[in-house]
């Protein structure tokens, strides 16, 4: 697996922002798939990154959350990104397209429902709004009495 994916979903995205803001300042390469590169921190500390793209599991960082331990922090992803600009984009650009999926997937759910609830007969309908006026939040029952049974008003004081 590579290093982007061994990282969580946060690290990727927090180490996405610290490479678009910058926070990279320098690195080299030490060997074939390695490179050794300073993180700044978001409390003014700079930490010492290594990362290793043969096995991202061996990537270092002295950072609290990653010193001492086999995971990927967001310092990593930044650095990675730093270097490899062209993932940076694909990784924003993949993210972004699997949100305006989930958008229209949303919406297509929506009109499905609006679709179902106009074939609906009358009966029906009663029977789906008791419904949701009884198994539903204790909210919308109190606002249904409120504007239609106002008599009754005086029982949620
Ligand atoms: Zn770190």
């Amino acid at each position: 697996m590579g290093l982007l994916n061994l990282a969580s979903s946060a690290s990727q995205w927090r180490g996405y922002d610290y490479y678009k803001a910058g926070k990279v300042k320098s690195y080299h390469k030490t060997d074939d798939d390695k490179y050794e590169g300073q993180v700044n921190g978001s409390d003014g500390a700079c930490y010492q990154v290594k990362i290793d793209l043969a096995h991202p599991r061996s990537s270092q960082c002295n950072c609290p959350h990653a010193a001492g331990k086999r995971i990927v922090c967001k310092h990593m992803v930044a650095l990675y990104f730093h270097i490899f600009p062209k993932e940076a984009e694909n990784f924003y650009r993949e993210v972004i397209e699997a949100a305006e999926k989930a958008e229209e997937e949303q919406e297509q759910l929506e009109f499905a429902v609006i679709d179902y609830v106009e074939k609906m007969n009358k009966v029906e309908l009663q029977q789906a709004f008791l419904q949701m006026l009884f198994e539903g939040p204790d909210w919308q029952f109190e606002r249904f009495v409120r504007y239609n049974l106002r008599e009754y008003d005086g029982l949620f004081e």
